[in-house]
């Protein structure tokens, strides 16, 4: 169980190719997810950046009884643009990546005819996802399954601003 779990952490997950994705400690920046089944890895473009423009779905919404507030919600799909090399790359994408996008086999991507920037500025990246309830990967795997490291059941996303403070962008349950 415990080699496998490693085995799957030490994989690096399809949607993340498009990057170097180097696994860090889970307790670099801050003590977030940090069980046994979560990995976190530090995300930079192939020409060596790591600063990185952030686009997404974002819908607003009020909340609050009394005191209404304005929050806005990043949404699927989520784009980084290098600053450097200003390539564009897909990061996740909920209705193609994770768990249950793996098992239905989905190719559609979100739509992205809305996309609007998170930050005005560029942001380093952090991702941390996770393989909880092992057993269900030794089963994937019985059944032939060859890219178990793409099915993770969580899947989130920080944004690293002033080399240490963390905001987290986006969370998704994939399973
Ligand atoms: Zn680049």
């Amino acid at each position: 169980m415990a080699q496998l779990l490693e085995k799957l952490k030490s994989r690096i997950p399809s949607l993340l190719r498009n990057f170097d994705a180097t696994r860090i400690s889970l307790h670099k920046y801050e003590k977030w997810n940090g069980g046994d089944s979560f990995v976190s890895r530090e995300i930079y473009c192939n020409c060596g950046s790591n600063d990185f423009f952030l686009k997404c779905r974002r819908i607003k919404k009020i909340t609050g009884l009394i005191f209404k507030k304005e929050i806005t919600e990043n949404k699927s799909p989520i784009y980084a643009i290098c600053n450097e090399c200003k390539s564009t790359n897909l990061v996740f994408d909920e209705l193609r990546h994770g768990w249950n996008a793996a098992n239905t086999n989905n190719q559609a991507l979100s739509v992205t005819d809305s996309l609007e920037s998170i930050f005005d500025k560029p942001v380093s990246l952090v991702v941390n996802y996770s393989y909880q309830s092992i057993e269900n990967y030794e089963d994937l795997i019985e059944s032939g399954c060859k890219n178990p490291e793409d099915y993770f059941d969580t899947f989130t996303i920080y944004a690293i601003e002033g080399g240490s403070k963390s905001i987290c962008i986006a969370s998704f349950e994939c399973a």
